[in-house]
């Protein structure tokens, strides 16, 4: 496939938001429609590190609502889109150890039940009793979400490149957009490592990296990279197979089942934003000895695989949908650690924007780039 040398509308970066709104737009008829992304594979991005968690368990009521949209996507995929996306409904337990989460996570399920989530308080007591191989003495109680669990990310990239190349619309490897021209204050193209590229309409979705894309339209855009890993382990079939998705909020400590064995992940609150993506193994080792502590049988496990990759974060931990100061560039990313299970319904919405000037699956105009120079920010308790 050659790059041509015009389309009607551009995609930079082919992670989740990028694959889903190409699929959005071709699904709209837009034929003359092009992704670029950077690297060799579509989803080697965040969408491609991430841990597959799926949840309605948020803390504002635009991310439940995101969720309340994007899950059910989820679950309609293989109709829909003609891909299985192997969506495992394990629940998310939370399990929280100080006063303050208490009142916070009772809160948020309190908004959740009133929009229409099933999450379910727990006891201490009754953690123990769900999680008998784990050491949760100090577990003040928690929240347990049923419908929450676990989606392929691979499966719902590709699912997406696959059939908006279907419909027409065409995804490009190997391409890095390095420049991006503005004319009189309108986007009129990008520049590539393979020519130029006139567009009059251009998104970023290029997620970690949005801000280096920003810069390149004279946008300042307040995404920073930072660093998160996990690591997956031999199997352990001491696990039982409906375990959930454990988290250790105050530590931000969390396990579920990866085949017959587990992913462990932590974050490291200390990390500072950058681009490294290589596994930070002294900290690697904090969460080792952390998620023995919690679950002495991993002391058992050899460690499978492991990795890093980069949550792209706001300051108010809430993604930036919609438009820039300049005219026909249009930003969708943000999505600060909990992106992937939106990116369905945030590919619909940026469609529904670029085609028709508003959102109307779902009201996400609060979360407009002026947010943060106007003091509008809400920000997400639940992060990971
Ligand atoms: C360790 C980890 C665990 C996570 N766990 C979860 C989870 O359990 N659940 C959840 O919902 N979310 C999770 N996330 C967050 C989730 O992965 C992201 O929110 C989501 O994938 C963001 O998608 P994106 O398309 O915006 O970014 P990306 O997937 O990073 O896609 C952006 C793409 O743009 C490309 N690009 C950048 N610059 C250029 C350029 N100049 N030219 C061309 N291409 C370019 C990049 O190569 C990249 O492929 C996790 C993230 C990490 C890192």
């Amino acid at each position: 496939m050659t790059l041509p040398h015009t389309a009607d509308m551009l995609i930079i970066g082919g992670g989740v938001m990028g694959a889903s709104t190409l699929y959005h737009l071709a699904a709209h008829g837009q034929k003359k429609v092009i992704l670029l992304e950077k690297e060799e594979f579509f989803g080697q991005g965040a969408s491609g590190r991430c841990a597959g968690g799926v949840r309605y368990q948020f803390a504002t009521e635009i991310n439940i609502k995101l969720s309340l949209e994007s899950l059910p996507m989820l679950e309609r995929f293989k109709t829909e889109i003609g891909q299985d996306v192997d969506y495992r409904k394990c629940g998310y337990l939370f399990v929280l150890t100080n006063e303050q989460d208490v009142t916070a996570f009772k809160r948020n399920a309190a908004l959740q039940n009133k929009l229409g989530v099933d999450t379910e308080w727990v006891t201490g007591d009754e953690v123990r009793e769900r999680l008998p191989s784990m050491h949760f003495e100090d577990g003040l109680g928690g929240s347990f979400g049923p419908n929450d669990g676990l989606v392929d990310p691979n499966s719902v990239v590709m699912g997406y490149i696959n059939a908006a190349s279907k419909l027409g619309a065409k995804a490009f490897s190997n391409i890095e957009v390095t420049g991006i021209k503005v004319e009189h204050g309108k986007v009129s193209g990008v520049e590539t490592n393979q020519g130029f590229v006139s567009a009059p309409v251009v998104v970023n979705a290029a997620g970690p990296w949005a801000g280096l894309v920003g810069r390149m339209a004279g946008v300042e855009i307040p995404i920073v990279p930072v660093r998160r890993q996990m690591f997956t382990t031999t199997p352990l079939p001491e696990i039982p197979s409906d375990f959930p998705f454990v988290l250790d909020f105050a530590q931000s400590l969390y396990f579920h089942r990866e085949g017959n064995g587990l992913l462990i992940g932590m974050s490291n609150h200390d990390e500072k934003p950058g681009f490294d993506q290589n596994v930070d193994e002294d900290f690697e080792l904090v969460n080792l000895e952390a998620a023995i502590q919690r679950l002495p049988l991993v002391e058992k496990a050899g460690m499978v695989s492991h990795w890093a990759g980069l949550y792209e974060v706001t300051p108010d931990a809430h993604p930036i949908f919609g438009g820039t100061p300049v005219e026909g560039f249009h930003l969708l990313a943000g999505f600060s650690g909990h992106g992937f299970m939106h990116g369905p319904v945030a590919g619909k919405l940026m469609t529904e924007f670029i085609l028709d000037g508003k959102f109307r699956t779902l009201d996400v105009s609060a979360l407009d780039l002026a947010r943060f120079e106007e003091g509008r920010q809400i920000q997400e308790y639940n992060v990971v």
